[in-house]
């Protein structure tokens, strides 16, 4: 963005600050975050619905946090409740796979069945479809992006990961967090591990006060224009 237009907005931005608020006896409506002009950050949370996944709901909701779940099918089937809650309290779903086979050792129609198992049971319990895929593991090849095109979703990974499932130590998990946190961050935790959501409330409050919006995927990859089939971020020795 040029110099010239970037002092344009500002000028529309203060424009828009003073105007006055119309006058209206509605609430006003919650305005989108914009993830190129604030500071944000995604924290996504693996292989659940977890046990913990209701406090973790809750401390989530405490703070007006928001977060991205990659869930797996059979959780999902078994813990439909707390699928439906996250999905009526403003969290994104993503797809995992049904069981976490490794996709790149699986046949394709293994793991075509994997996920569309995963998006009906998630249609089942919350009424809307998953449109991410985060491959177990982290794992794809040439066939799994092609099957995620069939099902027009982008792959998602991570920009860093909180260690949680091997420290399983509160004060572990915030250290690496904290110390792998970047604007646009798409940090990898899980909600069966106990002292991630322990830990919760207080790693919320620390990212809040470093400036941080904390949003769903979708809000942090919005700039990157992902394609049904397209992974992010690219893993190294990935060839489109
Ligand atoms: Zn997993």
């Amino acid at each position: 963005m040029s110099r010239r237009i970037t002092s344009l907005l500002a000028i529309a931005a203060v424009c828009v600050a003073v105007a006055p608020a119309p006058a209206s006896a509605q609430a006003p409506k919650k305005e989108p975050i914009d993830c190129s002009q604030v500071k944000c950050i995604a924290l996504t949370f693996d292989d659940g619905p977890g046990k913990y996944a209701g406090t973790l709901l809750d401390t989530l909701k405490k703070y007006d946090a928001k977060a991205t779940f990659f869930l797996e099918g059979q959780y999902v089937k078994s813990r439909p409740s707390y699928v439906k809650r996250m999905a009526a309290e403003g969290h994104e779903l993503g797809n995992h796979s049904y069981s976490h086979p490794d996709f790149t050792k699986s046949e394709a129609g293994t793991i075509k069945s994997e996920i569309q198992k995963t998006q009906d049971a998630v249609k089942k319990a919350a009424g809307v479809e998953p449109k991410l895929l985060r491959p177990p593991y982290g794992l794809a090849d040439l066939q799994v992006s092609d099957i995620a095109a069939e099902f027009g979703m982008p792959m998602i990974l991570w920009t860093a990961g909180s260690q949680d499932w091997s420290s399983k130590n509160v004060k572990a998990i915030q250290k690496q967090t904290l110390a792998v946190a970047k604007p646009n961050g798409i940090i990898l935790m899980h909600d069966w591990v106990k002292q991630t959501v322990d830990g919760m409330p207080s790693l919320i409050k620390t990212l809040k006060n470093k400036g941080y919006h904390l949003v769903t995927v979708s809000d942090v990859i919005k700039s990157q224009n992902l394609e049904p089939g397209d992974i992010f971020p690219v893993p190294e020795g990935w060839e489109k």
